[in-house]
């Protein structure tokens, strides 16, 4: 339920806008090319990013029958002018759509929103529900503004009133400028970003304001689930720093958001299911990516977990996260 997909061709925002590092492809030899973030090269991708046949091969070497696709995070273009960025955001979301529209039996689409504009986010999510998707990709903040900001309450009331699943993924990690050297940002950032997504929404009362409100974290929801000791400590010792907007306790909402299960490490893994339970632990891969689990799954089956788990991880929570978007 955690894959990448882009289109094969990026227009020219840049030139058609006048102005921003929009993200181009340069194809520099067949099959392969240079993901360009304006004039700077940001990283190499190869055709399966973009070609839904070679997917469906690659992943049946895996056992996979499905993927739910979403654009890479660095083309949410949040820092666009709204309208700007809700047109890149349609761009995205028709592309994928018309992507998944011959393999209707082996993709599920997660659409893109200009979260910059809470009017046109709304927008574009009902466009995408029309489009066939059952759910929204959205960044961990917003040009490094938290989840728990009022603008984006609207948006996430309109996805529980939809009915759409929302996938909160790491971007625009903290610290990136501090932090250049080993990969870091991907290291330290991301699982730190997940955590501050997590926080933010958990002490703003998202979850209590908006119950049926469906949300999945990337990467096991980051820092979140191992720091929950600390976290609930800090609830419990500081609520008038902590508790200030919701008094429930962050741990009581292990077991309501659903998380994947990229860990990389089958003891991390056990923890996680341990703390939220099986059911809302989904198979993720992160593919085709190098940082993701690019055997799909096979360190959960080595794990010889009980078949419930193992069916719940494999299939059950996405299509309950997702709400059943395959009608299985
Ligand atoms: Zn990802």
């Amino acid at each position: 339920m955690h894959t990448h997909i882009m289109p094969r061709e990026m227009p020219d925002f840049a030139r058609k806008f006048g102005y921003g590092d929009f993200i181009m492809l340069n194809h520099v030899e067949p099959g392969m090319a240079n993901m360009m973030q304006g004039r700077r090269f940001f990283r190499k991708i190869t055709e399966n990013c973009w070609n839904p046949e070679m997917r469906i091969a690659e992943y049946e070497q895996f056992n996979t029958q499905v993927q739910v696709v979403c654009t890479i995070p660095v083309l949410f273009s949040y820092w666009a002018k709204p309208e700007d960025g809700a047109e890149v955001a349609r761009f995205l979301n028709d592309d994928i759509a018309k992507s998944i529209e011959p393999f209707k039996k082996n993709y599920v689409g997660l659409g893109t929103l200009p979260m910059q504009d809470t009017d046109l986010a709304i927008k574009e999510l009902q466009r995408c529900k029309e489009l066939g998707f059952p759910g929204v990709q959205i960044g961990s903040n917003i040009n490094d503004k938290n989840l728990d900001e009022p603008e984006f309450y609207p948006i996430f009331e309109a996805c529980q009133d939809l009915g759409m699943a929302v996938f909160v993924h790491p971007w625009n990690m903290m610290g990136m400028d501090q932090m250049k050297k080993y990969w870091l940002p991907w290291l330290v950032g991301m699982p730190a970003e997940t955590s501050r997504a997590i926080c933010s929404m958990v002490f703003a009362g998202i979850f209590e304001k908006l119950p049926d409100l469906r949300v999945c974290f990337a990467h096991s929801g980051g820092s979140f689930i191992p720091t929950i000791g600390r976290i609930e400590h800090g609830f419990n010792c500081r609520p008038d720093l902590v508790a200030i907007d919701n008094d429930v306790n962050p741990r009581d909402y292990l077991g309501k958001f659903w998380v994947d299960c990229i860990t990389h490490d089958a003891d991390a893994l056990k923890c996680i299911i341990d703390k939220v339970g099986s059911e809302k632990v989904c198979l993720g891969s992160d593919y085709p990516f190098p940082l993701g689990d690019l055997e799909i799954g096979k360190f959960i089956e080595d794990m010889n977990l009980p078949e419930k788990d193992r069916n719940n991880i494999f299939c059950h929570s996405s299509l309950d996260w997702l709400g059943n978007p395959l009608n299985l």
